[in-house]
């Protein structure tokens, strides 16, 4: 059986620029790209801004697009598929005697000297009822994958960070208005993005305010559902950011949808303030939830050292983890940074540590 030099996991920008690296110090990288969005969360983005090297910003996906590129005229092996499981055996081909087994999801079994996990994170799940049952129905965690079904719409965005405001943002191209609600009143958003959403007259900023449950039904129920407005809850429209809440706008005004929503398809939502503890009800044909990440990193099992949450443990600056030869770059280690650009640079210092392990 071939024993492949590098197994790069992942094809997020950490893993195309492991890729690239490697492919160009002559490694032959094989990259495992997963098996239903290769590319990672950039995939479903829009303008990137901030990755230098493009003044005018660039598409997510045409960002990735050139990344992968990039890897395979260097002369990376492309797998689209899920890895299941890495385990380290005796083999001596490393410098310390072991092989790194890596399985993947159709049981084929690949090995290599050294592996660079990058496999970024997951999106966080609200875990309020509903949620699960209308996945796909209304509920999503992607905007530009999903937003266009729900033009003339109202529509939700969950979360306070760049990604709420950038889908939120997005979604005011579709929807007959779009409400972030967010569970605190200032926002780990960047400002500029902030601003922007301020100055939108279609989205509304709604603070202190948690979703406690996603409803749904057939067009008579939502029908229902819609005409039963938001119970008397006082929400808080002074906050330490200083935004301005269009409380008529939000809940008192709520726009019905254009078109009966489809059977099982969400109609409403349910919501607490979290200083007052009012309740009340929002009709929404779309949630989109936006808060955060979490490690994709289930796989590893225990042969590399975690933190609680997940995230793999790394020497110092350096990639490598707990286990001789397995390396990890990106957002499965990075719980700080998490940008485009700090996880590429991530992975070139993987593939330096890889070259380094694989020429000892
Ligand atoms: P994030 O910055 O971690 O923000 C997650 C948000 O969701 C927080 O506001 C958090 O609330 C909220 N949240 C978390 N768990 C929740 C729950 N169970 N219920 C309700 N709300 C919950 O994640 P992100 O927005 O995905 O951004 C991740 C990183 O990517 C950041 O560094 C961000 O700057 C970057 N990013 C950049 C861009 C860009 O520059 N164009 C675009 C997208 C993302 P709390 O604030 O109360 O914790």
């Amino acid at each position: 059986m071939t024993v492949h030099n590098v197994i790069i996991i992942g094809s997020g920008p950490a893993g195309y620029t492991a890729a690239i690296y490697l492919g160009r110090a002559g490694l032959h990288p094989v990259l495992v790209t997963g098996a239903l969005a290769p590319g990672g969360q950039l995939v479903n983005t829009t303008e990137v801004e901030n990755f230098p090297g493009f003044p005018d910003g660039i598409l997510g996906p045409d960002l990735m697009d050139a990344m992968r590129a990039q890897a395979e005229r260097f002369g990376t092996e492309f797998i689209h598929e899920d890895v299941t499981s890495i385990e380290v055996v005796d083999g001596g081909v490393a410098s310390d005697g072991t092989i790194k087994r890596v399985t993947l999801e159709s049981d084929d079994v690949l090995d290599a000297r050294a592996v660079i996990v990058a496999t970024g994170s997951s999106y966080r799940k609200l875990g309020v009822p509903g949620e699960e049952e209308y996945s796909g129905r209304g509920v999503s965690y992607c905007a530009t994958c999903d937003g266009f079904f729900f033009k003339d719409k109202p529509i939700v965005v969950v979360g306070g960070g760049d990604s709420a405001f950038e889908e939120a943002l997005y979604l005011t191209r579709f929807g007959s208005s779009v409400t972030l609600i967010h569970r605190r009143d200032s926002f780990r958003a960047s400002a500029i993005m902030v601003e922007r959403a301020r100055a939108n007259d279609k989205l509304t900023l709604l603070t202190d305010t948690v979703v406690t449950a996603i409803h749904g039904g057939n067009a008579s129920t939502g029908a229902s559902d819609a005409l039963n407005p938001v119970g008397g809850i006082t929400l808080n429209a002074g906050n330490a950011a200083g935004i301005s809440l269009k409380l008529g706008n939000a809940l008192g005004g709520v726009t019905l949808p254009a078109a009966a929503p489809a059977a099982g398809s969400v109609t409403s939502i349910d919501i607490r303030n979290t200083v007052t503890g009012e309740t009340g009800t929002l009709d929404t044909a779309a949630v989109f939830v936006a808060i955060g990440h979490s490690p994709a990193t289930a796989f590893t099992g225990d042969v590399v050292r975690k933190d609680d949450d997940g995230y793999i443990l790394v020497d110092g600056a350096s990639t490598r983890t707990s286990t001789p030869g397995i390396f990890a770059a990106g957002d499965c280690v990075d719980r700080t940074y998490r940008q485009a650009i700090s996880a590429a640079g991530m992975g070139c210092r993987a593939a330096l540590d890889a070259q380094a392990y694989l020429t000892d």
